[in-house]
């Protein structure tokens, strides 16, 4: 109650002093995104580089601040009692519209606590194994870890990461229960596939694309409808031995809820910006990762994508019994 209470007031301090200084003065100090995931991950990197892009348009420096844990609700829970003037903004993906479903005691609303400012990227996942995992190809895979699953163990970054959502289809797809190990983001969790002390992930591919290149780590499939232009060589899960899965993973960049409009949409157009830059959309598209056109980095487009992807998952998840506390 009491917190609520003083949100309310930070909020209209806030939108006072945008009406008295204008907002043309932000942003004057450094802004922070928080990212719901480990540093190294698949989230930190895609906030990473548009952080550093936007930055040289905003004229501030932006710097990255990792509060894993809980498939993303700790760091989104702690945007959601920021102050809501511009210098606190959150990098999130899918697993904002899925974590309603999932959480039994989400202490925030993903619509109702965030100003949506727009869409980033869209991207794709991969299978992959430690190096020395036994199967060679995806029709191996799918053979072993059901001859073996009693022993076989599967990454994730907790209920609601996008790797633990592609792990669940899997697990449904192939009528068979693995162990899964959580982690606070995919990048601890690629560590521990390096080193070979968990077996398989499912994972974007901007954590997997150079380890698969160095080879490393070992590749399966890559979870889009059609083959990627970063590694066409790999194939498609659904043509590779389970058709019909695919699994695209969106990022979205939000401010917490009250933020003034002039700043959400001055922040809106240094996104746009931001992803037509051409520096970005190269290190993007090493990475398996594109940059959403123009009209869907709006505040309007991220608001409606994101319930349209709430009101999708949440039938799924419930259908799929799986939840958390
Ligand atoms: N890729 C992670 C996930 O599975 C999160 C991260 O570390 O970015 O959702």
């Amino acid at each position: 109650m009491f917190q609520r209470i003083a949100r309310s007031i930070a909020c209209i301090l806030v939108a006072l002093w945008a009406s008295a200084a204008g907002a043309q003065q932000y942003p004057n100090k450094v802004i922070t995104i928080v990212v719901p995931f480990a540093a190294g991950g698949p989230s930190d990197t895609i906030a990473r580089i548009l952080g550093q892009t936007m930055s040289a348009s905003l004229k501030t420096q932006i710097i990255i601040e990792n509060v894993g844990g809980a498939g993303g609700t700790i760091g989104a829970a702690r945007v959601a009692q920021s102050t809501p003037d511009g210098y606190t903004l959150f990098v999130h993906h899918i697993g904002h519209s899925t974590a309603p479903a999932l959480y039994r005691k989400l202490t925030y609303d993903p619509i109702k606590d965030f100003e949506p400012i727009g869409l980033i990227n869209d991207g794709a996942m991969t299978f992959v194994s430690r190096k020395d995992f036994p199967a060679k190809d995806f029709k191996e895979l799918l053979a072993y870890v059901k001859a073996n699953k009693d022993k076989v163990n599967m990454a994730n970054a907790g209920i609601g990461s996008a790797s633990h959502l592609c792990g669940i289809l899997f697990m449904s797809e192939i009528q068979t229960d693995l162990t899964t190990v959580p982690y606070k983001g995919t990048g601890p969790a690629m560590n521990d596939l390096l080193g070979g002390t968990v077996d398989f992930m499912c994972d974007q591919t901007t954590n997997t694309t150079s380890h698969i290149k160095s080879g490393k780590i070992k590749v399966y499939g890559v979870t889009m409808p059609k083959r990627i232009a970063s590694m066409p060589e790999v194939p498609t899960v659904s043509e590779a031995g389970l058709p019909n899965f695919t699994v695209s993973v969106w990022h979205a960049l939000y401010a917490p809820k009250g933020t003034p409009k002039p700043i959400v949409d001055q922040l809106s157009k240094a996104l746009q910006d931001a992803l037509k830059d051409a520096n970005l959309k190269q290190r993007y598209s090493d990475l398996g990762a594109e940059p959403v056109a123009q009209e869907r980095a709006t505040p309007e487009a991220l608001r409606a994508h994101l319930k349209a992807e709430i009101d999708r998952w949440g039938p799924i998840i419930k259908k799929a019994g799986v939840y958390a506390d």
